[in-house]
């Protein structure tokens, strides 16, 4: 795979329409994917810490969230096409899986924002089929993972801040066929 190297974090280096494609693609396939949006306080904690490092490196896609990463690319002689933010994918998941039709699990942020995110889409996005959502302040995660894998969403959003989301998606990724991604605060956005 051709990636950009910033200082240690490997990226994909996409336009966004090319990104959005591939992710169609991914959904129409019910592919498992891992998603990773790293901006450069990311780049910096995984450079103090090895096993994020290793996880960040072998998600499927590693996308630029921020202009830091972006000009960090060209000053390094590997330019890059375009920063992609978390917050836009996030946008592009929900409203492809609106005009898919697809199964939805939302997991994170605190009750409140939660359960305003999931109105929201109940609302907004009404061709969603929202088969489950949590807090992100469970005790255990078996339980959680139980519920993903019994309602098969085709996206797992997850919301637990870095690194805790990223090391929540490594390790249960492969029980549940799905898009994964961690959206670090986006629900606190999205929620209104
Ligand atoms: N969060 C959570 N469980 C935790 C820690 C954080 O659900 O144990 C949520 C928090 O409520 C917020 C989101 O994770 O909605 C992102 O947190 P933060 O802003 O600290 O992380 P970042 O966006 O910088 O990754």
């Amino acid at each position: 795979k051709n990636r950009v190297n910033i200082l240690g974090t490997e990226f994909d280096n996409y336009t966004e329409k090319q990104f959005h494609k591939y992710l169609s693609d991914d959904m129409d396939g019910r592919s498992n994917r891992f998603i990773v949006t790293p901006n450069p306080e990311i780049v910096l904690s995984a450079r103090e810490n090895q096993e994020f490092s290793s996880i960040i490196n072998s998600a499927d896609y590693v996308i630029p969230d921020g202009i830091g990463i972006i000009k960090g690319a060209k000053t390094l002689g590997t330019p890059m096409h375009e920063r992609i933010t978390g917050f836009d994918t996030l946008m592009f998941l929900i409203k492809a899986a609106n005009r898919k039709q697809l199964k939805v699990y939302l997991l994170g942020a605190k009750p409140e924002v939660i359960e305003a995110s999931a109105k929201r889409i109940e609302r907004d996005f009404p061709e969603i089929d929202l088969v489950g959502y949590h807090d992100g302040y469970f005790k255990n995660d078996q339980e959680i993972v139980d519920d993903i894998v019994a309602k098969k969403p085709n996206i797992v959003l997850v919301a637990l801040g870095s690194p805790k989301q990223e090391f929540f998606i490594d390790k249960y990724r492969y029980q549940n066929d799905a898009i994964w991604i961690g959206v670090g605060g986006s629900f606190d956005v999205f929620s209104g």
